[in-house]
């Protein structure tokens, strides 16, 4: 065992520094400061190195983390960004945004025996950091270029990943995208004090100088047809994540003043590229001076609150049906909302939005709940207390309850695309293709509303199988010829 591991008895967990709720909350910067370069050597050689690494074992993507480490505390950090680059194509992103206390984190041996996790996101972040400071990060040179070429719809982290894999293996991608930007979700929805817009742009540079041709404002089934595409290129990856808000499904929802979260997420996020946003200017998308409800308990509940905190709300409260502890945003996001002044009202349940007589937004009404016997999932379900109903003013409410995917078959106008009973693309598991031959799937759109990691790892995946089915066209258009 090499001397400079296995020092979590002698040094204590050290996250990066955060910033002051106070100070962070005036704006949309980063809330962690970047380990100096001693702090993540030290914090990096708190790891044991276990012959049996769980926290590679949750890791959906299998990166090799004691290896890593021990380069890092070795001060070897190119190779350390060599290797941590070979399973992942943006550990700066996932060691940022992963929900590392439900993955590899929390599956730590050193934090399962009480001495508090190797903090394995922020040294990846660091690595990641430092590599594009110090131009490691070189542009990918095929060995060879190929005469195949793909298309790829969603320039998502499913899309970027397939995209650089795909070309390492030469051949020639284009990502087609309805937005004005790259970058999916990582761009328009995950704001910029989880992961600042100048990493995403970075990344998009990085595979243009790689090669990938990106084609913006282009949605397909409308612009142009899934059909023409498919006859441009070899192959297709659909990785178009998934944009269907889902309702409350209650009286006064449609009241002005209720707006689904990612037009609230995006909008801000436009405005933190410098772009000017109507809907903000006129103050509809704006939570300044406002008394903010968000309905739910996710990922995309805790970016709302804290971005209506940073707007300038006057009041922020989440509510969510269930308990803190059976929430499924990450435990780290709500304590940094409860330090930036947001309300959490656990076990509450909205029955109603009540508009005023003007029409806009008045109040949210809701029940109070308890949790009941664990269901087949081993979730407890909540029940209402009868009796318990209270209301709650509000100027503007935040509907953060998850997405479905669109209705794929009926937007591409291909009837021969099948999907799963909750709408999401069916694949063949063994390869990622689609019902339709050569049209492949990755991300959100196959498994279901997920993480920015498994996208990475589907893309990844896809990528793989897409070269297969290309060199098995090659070779089979070669015999035919012959
Ligand atoms: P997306 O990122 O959704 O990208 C799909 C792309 O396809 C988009 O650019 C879209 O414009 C494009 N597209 C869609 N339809 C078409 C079409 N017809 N034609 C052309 N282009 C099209 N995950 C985490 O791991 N950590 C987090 O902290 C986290 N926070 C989140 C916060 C919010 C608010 C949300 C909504 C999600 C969050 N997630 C988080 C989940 C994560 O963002 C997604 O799982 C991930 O982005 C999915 O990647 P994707 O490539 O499948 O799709
Ligand atoms: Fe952990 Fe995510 Fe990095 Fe894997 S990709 S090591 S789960 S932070
Ligand atoms: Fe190191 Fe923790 Fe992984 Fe063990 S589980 S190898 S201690 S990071």
């Amino acid at each position: 065992m090499p001397e400079k591991m296995l020092k979590f008895v002698s040094i204590e967990k050290e996250m990066p520094e955060k910033r002051d709720a106070k100070n962070r909350k005036q704006d949309f910067h980063e809330i962690y400061a970047e380990y100096i370069d001693a702090k993540a050597n030290e914090q990096a050689s708190r790891c044991s190195q276990c012959g049996v690494p769980f926290c590679q074992q949750h890791c959906p993507l299998g990166n090799n983390i004691p290896d890593w480490l021990k380069l890092t505390a070795e001060g070897r950090l190119e190779e350390a960004y060599l290797m941590s680059s070979s399973t992942n194509n943006m550990p700066e992103i996932c060691g940022r945004i992963c929900p590392q206390d439900r993955l590899c984190e929390g599956s730590c041996t050193i934090e399962q025996s009480g001495h508090g996790t190797v903090t394995i996101g922020s040294v990846e972040k660091y690595i990641t950091d430092t590599a594009f400071e110090n131009g490691w990060v070189q542009p990918v040179k095929p060995p060879k270029e190929r005469d195949q070429s793909v298309g790829i719809i969603g320039a998502g982290p499913a899309g970027f990943a397939a995209a650089e894999q795909l070309r390492r293996l030469g051949y020639q991608v284009t990502i087609y995208d309805r937005y004005d930007r790259a970058g999916g979700l990582l761009i328009y929805g995950i704001p910029g004090f989880k992961l600042e817009k100048e990493i995403v742009l970075r990344r998009e540079q990085y595979l243009k100088d790689s090669g990938v041709e990106f084609v913006y404002n282009t949605d397909v089934g409308v612009t142009v047809s899934l059909q023409e595409l498919r006859q441009k290129h070899d192959s297709m990856l659909i990785a178009t994540g998934v944009y269907k808000a889902r309702d409350l499904n209650m009286p006064g929802e449609e009241t002005h003043g209720v707006h689904a979260a990612l037009d609230f997420l995006i909008t801000s996020n436009k405005l933190s590229l410098g772009d000017k946003v109507d809907r903000f200017e006129s103050g509809e998308l704006n939570a300044n001076g406002k008394r903010v409800v968000v309905i739910g308990g996710g990922d995309t509940a805790m970016d709302c609150v804290r971005t209506a905190i940073r707007q300038g709300a006057k009041a922020v409260t989440c509510m969510y049906r269930r308990d803190r502890d059976n929430m499924p945003g990450s435990q780290r996001e709500v304590r940094n909302a409860e330090e930036e002044g947001v309300k959490f009202d656990w076990l509450s349940a909205p029955t109603a939005v009540v508009a005023k007589k003007s029409g806009d937004v008045k109040s949210v009404t809701a029940t109070r709940m308890k949790l009941g016997l664990p269901d087949a999932s081993g979730r407890r379900s909540p029940e209402p207390i009868e009796g318990s109903e209270y209301e709650v003013k509000a100027d503007m409410v935040i509907k953060a309850l998850g997405f479905s995917p669109e209705d794929l078959p009926k937007l591409f106008n291909e009837e021969d695309l099948v999907v799963n009973r909750w709408g999401a693309l069916k694949v063949n598991h063994a390869n990622l293709m689609t019902s339709i031959d050569g049209v492949f799937a990755a991300g959100d759109i196959m498994r279901g509303a997920s993480l920015v990691v498994w996208a990475v790892k589907d893309g990844r995946d896809a990528a793989e199988h897409m070269h297969a089915y290309m060199k098995a066209q090659k070779a089979a258009n070669q015999i035919a010829a012959e």
